[in-house]
């Protein structure tokens, strides 16, 4: 018998678990909205042409070898990420305020910023909005911090719940972490705005907290990077300390390649540096030290002139698209009369919509309409087309009515 006859065999994971059952589908209408992956019009992943550009230049030059890259992973890469986050004239990276390291894309930047907290810092207590992205709770109770959530999303109107999040986050615990999405709150696509900010940040500073931001969608938002980027520069701009997790996943396409930073904005340069020495010791152990090719390809971009305005534009367009599919679902459902009011499918930011729809409704859709989506009723705007609109917008007026 094998020692391993004990095991149990674990569910599926709740978001992937969704193209697992999509992939066993036969059907020719099947419709997979579960993945947050971008896709073309014509229903295919995409690789920017900046990304195939850059990948070029990188094969072509001879100089180049597969050497390991220190600890905190690639120096330009690093400084380059946290100009693009912060902004390029930010003072708090010209006073070496920052330190950033490169990690494996915006989960493993959690896990590091999570893991150093957990090790380093007073308060072992991390606020989530509820809800969040469904790893956010295991990533930081594995790192060994104690996960509660405090009030994000209001059902009835589908907007902000201010007055709960802000009560919620008045009766933390002083220097209790707050995770922040920085844009494209997921899944519920809804965001502060920026009066909304400033309250949350005056609350968060006068409360002692300690801001831990998800920058996982920046620019891919609304198309532009400094307006997704708005939210974690009022923080860093107040001067006080804020934890930042980036991933090049959405905005650069580099989902598989695995490539983010984790930034830590500090009061001293001297605090910066003795946390970044912190930070080796969390990762060495981990994984030594992070994949060079991914970030590689974003240094390249991130440092020309060309390629980075090259870049600006092919990520408008993705946003773009995202923003018509929204438009052209909304139409389709007023015009066949479906009832209720679905104008938070073109009010709600990034990547998805939360529709509302139940996971009953939600497995209906899946058994009748073989659309795939997470049983919360969070659709993938980007897996959407014009020519998908129409079959998504039958199976919602099917399952409301
Ligand atoms: N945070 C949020 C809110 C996300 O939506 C995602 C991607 N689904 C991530 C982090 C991390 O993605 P990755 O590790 O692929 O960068």
């Amino acid at each position: 018998d094998s020692v391993f006859a004990n095991v149990v065999r674990a569910p599926e994971d709740p978001i992937l678990g969704v193209t697992v059952a999509y992939n066993k589908d036969p059907s020719p209408v099947k419709l997979n909205l579960g993945v947050g992956a971008y896709r073309t019009e014509e229903g295919k992943p995409l690789v920017l042409n900046v990304v195939r550009k850059a990948e070029q230049l990188l094969v072509n030059d001879r100089s180049r070898v597969k050497e390991y890259l220190p600890i905190v992973g690639l120096a330009d890469f690093n400084k380059l990420s946290a100009k693009l986050l912060l902004g390029a004239d930010s003072p708090a990276i010209q006073g070496n305020l920052v330190t950033t390291v490169q990690c494996l894309s915006g989960t493993g930047s959690l896990r590091v910023g999570a893991e150093f907290l957990a090790r380093n810092y007073h308060q072992r207590t991390i606020y989530i909005p509820n809800p969040t992205w469904g790893n956010h709770t295991k990533i930081f109770t594995l790192a060994g911090l104690n996960v509660k959530s405090y009030r994000y999303y209001d059902p009835v109107t589908r907007g902000l719940n201010i007055q709960g999040l802000l009560e919620d986050l008045g009766s933390a615990p002083s220097g209790a972490i707050v995770l922040l999405h920085a844009c494209a709150h997921n899944p519920t696509g809804v965001d502060p705005t920026i009066q909304q900010w400033e309250q949350i940040r005056r609350l968060i500073r006068s409360k002692s907290l300690l801001p831990f931001f998800d920058s996982a969608y920046q620019g891919f938002a609304s198309g532009s990077l400094d307006g997704d980027a708005q939210s974690v520069r009022m923080f860093v701009g107040d001067g006080g300390e804020c934890f930042i997790a980036q991933s090049y996943a959405k905005n650069m396409g580099l989902y598989g390649e695995r490539v983010g930073a984790l930034s830590i904005v500090c009061r001293t340069a001297d605090v910066a540096s003795r946390v970044e020495s912190q930070l080796k010791l969390v990762i060495r152990p981990m994984y030594s030290n992070p994949p060079i090719h991914g970030a590689s390809i974003v240094a390249t971009v991130l440092k020309d002139r060309n390629l980075f305005h090259e870049w600006t534009l092919e990520l408008k367009a993705m946003a773009d698209r995202i923003i018509t599919m929204r438009q052209q679902l909304f139409d389709a459902l007023r015009a066949r009369g479906t009832p209720g009011d679905w104008s938070h499918i073109i009010k709600q930011i990034g990547m998805f919509t939360f529709t509302g729809l139940n996971s009953k409704q939600v497995t209906f859709m899946t058994k009748e309409y073989h659309i795939y989506m997470t049983s919360d009723g969070r659709i993938s705007m980007a897996g959407l087309s014009s020519r998908t609109v129409p079959h998504l917008a039958d199976a919602i007026h099917a399952a409301v009515t």
